[in-house]
């Protein structure tokens, strides 16, 4: 199963990916962690991510679609996956429709996770997240059992960069003007599927249980 979560910073993509990933026993590849990982070890893709990250804005497309087309050739791949953060402009789905195609394969479902722009500042501002296995909480919606502490790995909890403020308006205005329109590619596609991300995060799950069948 090939999927691609759709749905604006904080919609809850890399919250339903996971629990995607576990269901269906495929990787949950989402270029965020990818770039945060590189950012942590100080490699070179990590310094060049790290300045437009930071700013709220979108990784060029050139340092993103060869690192996503080469990942999804990895053994681990190979019955599928869910890709969370990627697609993220009309480029780069192009890009990963036309691999795809080369392979004679294509996506199965683009599920996007609808919520408006009001929850999601509440969202982002609450979202903590384990510096290091990653595990995202939100500390009204979401806690940790333990305050500022990962249920899964005991390490402590952080806000992302990221998600101050300050740079979340920004994530959202890109959003829109970059992102959204995938919204359309993929209908266009009919491979869209949508549901609603303002429920609580099991019922948002069932939904899309449904959709993709058990
Ligand atoms: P994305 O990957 O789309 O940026 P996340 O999955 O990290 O979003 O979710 C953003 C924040 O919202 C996190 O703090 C997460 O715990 C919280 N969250 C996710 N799903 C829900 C939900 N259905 N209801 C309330 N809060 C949620
Ligand atoms: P995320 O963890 O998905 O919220 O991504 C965090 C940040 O990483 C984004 O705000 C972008 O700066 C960058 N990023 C992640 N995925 C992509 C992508 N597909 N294209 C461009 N930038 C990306």
């Amino acid at each position: 199963m090939k999927l691609i979560m759709l749905g604006a910073p904080g919609a809850g993509k890399g919250t339903q990916a996971k629990l995607i990933a576990d269901k269906y026993q495929i990787p949950h590849i989402s270029t965020g962690d990818i770039f945060r990982a590189n950012i942590k070890d100080g490699t070179e893709l990590g310094m060049k991510a790290k300045s437009y990250m930071d700013a709220g804005g979108l990784v060029p497309d050139e340092l993103v679609i060869d690192l996503v087309v080469d990942r999804l050739t990895w053994e681990d791949a190979k019955n599928g996956y869910v890709l969370d953060g990627f697609p993220r402009t009309i480029p780069q789905a192009e890009a990963l429709t036309k691999a795809l195609a080369e392979k004679g394969e294509k996506i199965d479902a683009a599920i996007d996770i609808d919520v408006p722009d009001e929850n999601i500042i509440n969202r982002m501002g609450g979202r903590r997240a384990c510096v290091a296995c990653g595990a995202t909480y939100h500390i009204v919606n979401i806690p940790p059992k333990v305050e500022g502490k990962c249920d899964k790995c005991g390490a402590d909890l952080i806000l992302r960069d990221d998600d101050k403020p300050e740079t979340v308006k920004n994530r959202l205005e890109v959003y829109h003007e970059q992102t959204q329109p995938l919204i359309d590619y993929y209908k266009a596609e009919g491979v869209l599927k949508e549901v609603d991300g303002t429920v609580d995060m099991n019922d948002v799950f069932n939904a899309i249980v449904q959709i993709l069948g058990a």
